[in-house]
Parts: C-alpha cells; structure tokens; sequence
C-alpha cells in the first residue's frame, strides 16, 4: 500500500503516523521525504489496513493499494487450484466439467422427480432447484419453501443426484443441514452477515457474482466466508447489468480466466440467468467452457411455457440433453489441448 502525504506535514507528524501504522497493523512502513510530497511504502500483510481510517486522517493526501485486499481466497497465497469435494465423492474443479442443472423453481413432485431423472441421464452432476426464490415482484410466486427442500431431498433421494439450492437468510442455515451446496444468489452476495454465518458452517458454497458488481468484491463476499473458516467457495458469474437490453444480463466471461488469474477458487458459469433466453444458453454454455469455467449452472423445466418462473430462459429436457452432451465434449478437448 501506498500512502501519499500532504505537502506541508511536519517531520514529527511523519514519525507519528508511521509509528501509529506499524503498532495498529503490524506492518513495515518505509518513508520517502521528498521536496514536493512524502510517500509511505507499507511492507507486510495489508489486507487489514482500513483504507478508510488512512484516508480519514488530516496529513493523508491520497491512498493506493498495490496488494489485493482478500487474502484467504488470493492465488498468490494458495498457488494450486482448489479442488471441492463432496461426501459423496464429486469433485468441482478438478478438470471435469460440472453441471447443475434443474428447474428455477422447484413446483411439485412430479416436476422435481422428471427434471432430475432427466438432468442425470445427460450427464449432469448436481440437480438445482430453488425452494426460497428472491423475486423482483413480492406478488411472483416466492417458492414452496420447506415443502420445496423436502421435494429436492427426495429427487436426491430417487436420482442420486446432489443437490444446490439458494438460501436468502442467515435463520434458515439449520433448515439447508442436509442440502450438498448451498447457493447464495446475486441479490444477497453482499449479504455480509448471511455470509459470516455461512463462512461458520462446513457446506460448500456457491456464490453468484452480485447483479452489479466488480470482481474484487465479489473475491471480497468469498473472503467473508473463507474468513469464518470455510474454504469452500465455488464462485458463479451469472451475468451483470450494464446498459444493454437484448439480453436479461451481461454475461461477462473474462471473468472466468480473470477469476483464475486473481483466485485458486473454482469458478463456474450460468448462462441462463446471464442470458434470459433459451435459444442463448447453448452458444454461451459452450463459450463458458472454453473461457476455462470448471462448470456450468443450466435451467431445466420439463413445460418451460408453463413454468412459474424463468420459463423464458429453461431448456426442455430434450435441449438440455445436447447442450450438455457438446459441453462435455468441448471440455474433453479443451483439458486435452491446454495440457499437450
Ligand atoms: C437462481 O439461480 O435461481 C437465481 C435466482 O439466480 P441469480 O441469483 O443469479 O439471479
Ligand atoms: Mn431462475
């Protein structure tokens, strides 16, 4: 970290201020008096700097970071890639592609039992469903809640098929004891108490990038998490908003190898929340493979017409079942041109 000086500080304040630094944050400071300005150069573990205190104090002129502020969830920390184990033994991250597929909304029995039957045939790792469903219209359907958690452990229960499904609050941890992953969604990965409690429970978590926020502070919802001692964290890019309308999203798929470069974590995509629209899912699942991702999170509906939410984005089974097949194929070709 870099903190410039105002021009006219006197040397005793200097002495002061660095001395308060290295006791408040154990740090090595080192001091450049210049004619115009003096800059401090902090050596050590900054990550628990607070930018803000720095800025707040009268002789600061200007701060600047040249470390990252996560550290738990930074690859210069953690060189290896980390690879998620389930009890039950799938793995995320380690070089196969994983697919959580499943219906936005789990709606009854019959439609949880079919869509998972149906995801597992094609290949797919993980059945997804949401039970507590954040919507943008309090009068949308706002999912079966309980009843839906217990319909996704009984499709488990028949396919055998993990399941990830998102929680919206911290009360409801005990409730999600038995879900594999559970998934914190874009509107609440700022949610940072939920995410300290989440960080105190050993389950994975899958942690979608925020409607409208940059990579650093998504790493950042990670550390929060990674900081109660879970290490657990997949991370998902699932689209952002910026000024375009065609699609319900951004997809932004340089964050996947940005993701790499920046974090061990593994990362994956969903192209159906990043899209809005069925006819994109497939181009944009296959972009996602080649951009890296380590996997990928489809929506599935068996009457995508008559879904109660998200229809518009859901791939019938039938479409599921060759977006999937050309997925794993390109990912086969991709670990295989990348380690030749
Ligand atoms: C979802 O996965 O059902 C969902 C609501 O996604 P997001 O949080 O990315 O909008
Ligand atoms: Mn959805």
């Amino acid at each position: 970290m870099i903190i410039v000086l105002k021009p006219e500080v006197k040397k005793e304040q200097i002495t002061l201020f660095q001395a308060s630094l290295e006791e408040k944050y154990n740090v090595k400071v080192n001091t450049w008096i210049g004619v115009e300005s003096t800059v401090l150069g902090l050596i050590g573990d900054t990550t628990q700097v607070d930018e803000d205190w720095v800025n707040a104090q009268e002789i600061v002129e200007s701060v600047k970071r040249v470390q990252e502020p996560y550290k738990k969830a930074n690859r210069k920390f953690h060189p290896d890639n980390t690879v998620i184990e389930l009890p039950t033994g799938q793995k995320i991250g380690d070089g196969n592609l994983c697919i959580m597929a499943g219906p936005c909304s789990v709606e009854c029995e019959e439609q949880i039992n079919y869509v998972a039957q149906r995801v597992k045939d094609a290949g797919a790792t993980f059945l997804r469903g949401g039970a507590f469903k954040p919507r943008t219209s309090p009068y949308s359907f706002q999912g079966l809640k309980a009843e839906g958690l217990d319909l996704l452990k009984g499709a488990r229960k028949v396919t055998g098929l993990p399941i990830v499904t998102e929680i919206m609050r911290a009360s409801h941890i005990d409730m999600f004891e038995s879900v594999d992953i559970i998934q914190v969604g874009a509107r609440n990965m700022q949610n940072f108490e939920l995410l300290k409690e989440l960080g105190k429970t050993d389950k994975p978590i899958l942690l979608k990038r925020g409607l409208a926020n940059t990579i650093e502070e998504w790493l950042m919802s990670a550390e929060y998490i990674m900081a109660g001692g879970n290490n657990k964290v997949i991370l998902c890019e699932r689209g952002i908003r910026t000024y375009e309308t065609a699609t319900r999203n951004t997809l932004d798929l340089s964050a996947v190898p940005v993701i790499k470069k920046l974090s061990h974590l593994p990362v994956i995509v969903d192209p159906s929340h990043a899209t809005g629209k069925a006819w994109l899912v497939e181009s944009m699942a296959i972009a996602a493979v080649a951009s890296g991702a380590d996997g990928l999170m489809i929506e599935v509906h068996n009457d995508p017409k008559h879904a109660l939410s998200d229809g518009a984005q859901s791939l019938t089974p039938d479409q599921f079942d060759v977006v999937a097949k050309r997925a794993f194929a390109l990912k086969q070709a991709y670990e295989e041109i990348i380690n030749a």
